[in-house]
């Protein structure tokens, strides 16, 4: 007789890998239990020598078909003359330690289920098993169980509880599963908040968006607002109630064949469609599809967002439209968090809907859905959400002691690290809204109780009005302050599991540097431990601080006053009224901080070429930008790079490039031209100056990263051009880019300042 103490990690929770490993173990006559811990699951096992290794040699070779094994590791131990095997609850464990993993896109299983009239849960809308299902959207504490959940209230019906007993059946203690005779149940509510009597609520509420009708539906995480996405007057009147002019909206449909009607689809995104995740992938569309889809829904735009039915009411209702697929954009007003409690939609969301589908399962944590997009092969995540938080990453170091790193400003997300695991949060939205920050303050709250992490250190950005900092500074928590763009070149090491010294090439909006000037466009190199500047763009003064973000015409007046333009004959672009008044605030240095912005110069060309002046939603001209590029091939603008002394950084000059641009469009050169130019110029400068920083320090590895790298055109070229002037390049794909990966990077530095 043996024993064995086995620890498996990887995608191992919420899969049904205990019922698996339960009926593994009985299989081959084995006793022992089976539990789950922080990131991975505990098996102990004693028998025979060769039934163990028959158990062992199973289980690494036939996991559950959702589960994703990275390692596997074995100890002996004394046997202890255990003949049952058992699944250690939650409960029993009494660590706090069980863990709630991501929301799930309900699985094959059940929805064939859905479907075949013979089974008893028939168009039964909230049906799930141990493989999918809600799961951190409505938890309410830890550990992890049904009392603790908003299942609470629902008692299971005999048939339920004699599936849920029995371990051979999918729904084993499956916390989350139920019927049409115990479980939650639609209701339908007028734009009154009126409730409407219906037979067949999901019926009537589809009939409704047929006839061009504005829905509202509850969904895992939060509302959605919802509307026929073939129907052009509906789309338009969704964008005009929801106060929205052009950012783009998402669509749902009922499959991957339908997605592939109107966009192009390769085999990785297809397998991003259909994962358990089941995120928004960013798809491009296709010259020929037409009809399907209202150009309302994306104007201008060669993408487009598009998501496949990830709980059973969407695929009861995708089958109940079919063939047309939906719109589905978060249940919110312009820029708000989703709404996600039923009062509080019916309330902010009856100015826009005509109808409200929703359930009585509340909604506990608010998650937003996940954005992805494939470039050139690689993940490119946009927004890290539902389906994947709170999902553990492995960290290349470990905390000494237990950290928070509380983010930026926008995109919030915070991370705790405990070991050599961190649990990033899900998406937050931006905390300068009231509503997001109250869920920042809770949520974090409620994460630290689920994963049984009570931090001692607080990392947390330089910039002093970021409502996180704030938080952090009045703590008592030990504090760790890091620099904006150091945290994004940690972030995208760490998920990498890179420790040695790098080139960071961090292009962003806007974070505030060691010398107090808006930072945006560097080249930093360094690790953990720290960095040094090693280039940077030009400063120039950014008129109105955040206001230019908004408005990037007063970007294109500060550089072409930079490299010597003048204004008023040029007349390059729609100059507002305001423009006097933001040249004297440039002159005089009043309220114009300097910036060596990436993200603001994209702003000045995309105004100074003349496609976009002022922007409706974040970072909408260097986007179109990217558009335009795209459409045009073209060779780059003149550029210098310098630097004052042998300890200084180098600087590129951007004026020649700005007085090109200004020649160009003088000239009448196509905004496509200008735009692809400038962003080979980018990528140039990216050569250029990681081949002097090599040249100086002998590194060879760079990370990319910051908010500007969401360009897939302008990272795949970066990628490509550095690959040939043979350095590695590394991109973020398990976090974004943008500052929702910050707190990643907050983390590490924090995790490596305390480990000396
Ligand atoms: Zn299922
Ligand atoms: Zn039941
Ligand atoms: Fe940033």
């Amino acid at each position: 007789m043996q024993r064995r103490l086995i620890e498996v990690r990887g995608i191992v929770q919420g899969v049904g890998f205990r019922p698996h490993v339960y009926s593994l173990a009985r299989r081959m006559g084995l006793g022992g239990f089976v539990q789950n811990r922080l990131g991975a699951v505990r098996i102990e096992v004693e028998g025979e020598l060769a039934s163990l290794d028959r158990f062992c040699a199973e289980l690494e070779q036939h996991p559950p078909a959702l589960a994703r094994i990275e390692s596997v590791s074995c100890q002996q131990r004394m046997p202890i003359g255990e003949y049952e095997f058992s699944i250690v609850t939650s409960a029993a464990a009494g660590n706090g330690q069980a863990l709630v993993t991501p929301d799930l896109a309900v699985c094959p299983e059940c929805v064939a289920e859905l479907f075949d009239p013979t089974n008893r849960r028939y168009r039964y809308p909230f049906t799930s098993c141990a493989h999918c299902g809600p799961r951190l959207t409505i938890v309410t504490g830890a550990p992890y169980d049904r009392s603790r959940t908003t299942m609470a209230s629902f008692a299971l019906c005999p048939q339920c509880q004699a599936e849920y007993d029995d371990p051979g059946n999918r729904r084993f203690h499956a916390q989350t599963t139920a019927c049409a005779e115990c479980g939650p149940r639609l209701t339908l509510y007028g734009a009154r908040g009126e409730p409407l009597a219906a037979d067949d609520p999901l019926a009537t509420f589809a009939a409704a968006l047929r006839q061009g009708k504005l829905g509202a539906i509850k969904g895992l995480g939060g509302y959605h607002l919802c509307c026929d996405a073939s129907n052009a007057q509906a789309v338009e009147e969704l964008r005009s109630r929801k106060h929205r002019d052009e950012k783009p909206f998402a669509i749902m449909v009922a499959n991957a064949a339908a997605a592939a009607a109107f966009c192009e689809v390769n085999p990785q995104e297809h397998e991003s469609l259909l994962s358990p995740c089941a995120p928004i992938v960013l798809l491009r569309r296709r010259a020929t599809s037409k009809g399907t889809v209202a150009d309302a829904i994306a104007p201008g735009n060669p993408f487009l967002g598009v998501m496949l039915p990830y709980t059973p009411l969407h695929h009861l209702l995708l089958e109940a439209m079919s063939p047309v697929p939906l719109v589905m954009t978060s249940g919110n007003r312009a820029d708000e968090p989703i709404a996600y409690r039923d009062d509080e939609a019916l309330l902010r969301l009856a100015d826009i809907a005509d109808l409200f589908l929703t359930h009585d399962r509340q909604i506990h944590v608010r998650c937003d859905d996940s954005v992805t997009r494939i470039v050139t092969g690689r993940e490119l995540p946009v927004r890290r959400s539902r389906g994947l938080a709170p999902a553990p990453i492995r960290l290349p170091l470990s905390c000494p002691r237990p950290i928070l790193a509380v983010g930026g400003q926008l995109k919030g997300a915070f991370a705790l690290g405990s070991g050599s695991q961190a649990i990033l949060s899900h998406h937050l939205g931006d905390l300068d809204q009231l509503e997001a920050y109250r869920a920042f303050e809770r949520d974090m709250t409620l994460y630290q109780q689920l994963f049984g992490i009570e931090p001692q250190i607080i990392a947390h950005d330089l910039h002093p009005d970021y409502a996180s900092t704030r938080y952090a500074e009045a703590t008592d928590l030990q504090q760790v302050p890091v620099q904006h763009h150091h945290a994004h070149l940690a972030s995208c090491m760490a998920e990498h599991s890179l420790s040695e010294p790098v080139i960071g090439v961090i292009f962003d909006g806007a974070g505030l540097g060691t010398d107090g000037a808006v930072w945006g466009g560097e080249f930093l190199v360094g690790d953990y431990r720290g960095f040094q500047r090693a280039a940077h763009l030009r400063y120039v003064a950014m008129p109105g601080s955040e206001q230019a973000a908004k408005e990037p015409w007063r970007m294109a007046a500060s550089h072409l006053l930079d490299a010597g333009r003048d204004l008023e004959c040029l007349k390059l672009v729609a100059w507002p009224a305001g423009l006097r008044t933001v040249t004297t605030m440039i002159e005089r240095k009043m309220n114009a901080p300097l910036t060596s912005s990436m993200g603001r110069l994209f702003d000045a060309v995309a105004a100074i070429a003349g496609i976009r002046a002022n922007s409706s939603y974040e970072g909408q001209a260097a986007i179109e930008l990217e558009w335009q590029a795209m459409r045009a091939t073209d060779r780059a603008y003149a550029w210098e790079v310098a630097k004052a002394s042998a300890a200084a950084s180098w600087i590129i000059d951007t004026r020649p490039m700005i007085r090109e641009v200004a020649q160009d469009v003088a000239r009448g050169v196509a905004s496509t031209v200008i735009a692809r130019r400038f962003h080979s110029t980018v990528v140039e400068w990216i050569a250029d100056v990681c081949t002097r920083i090599r040249t100086a320090t002998g590194l060879a590895e760079v990370v990319l990263s910051g908010g500007v790298f969401m360009n897939a055109l302008l990272t795949s070229e970066s990628v490509e051009r550095l690959t040939e002037q043979g350095f590695t390049v590394f991109t973020q794909r398990t976090v974004p880019a943008n500052d929702g990966g910050l707190s990643l990077g907050q983390l590490m530095i924090a995790a490596q300042s305390q480990g000396k």
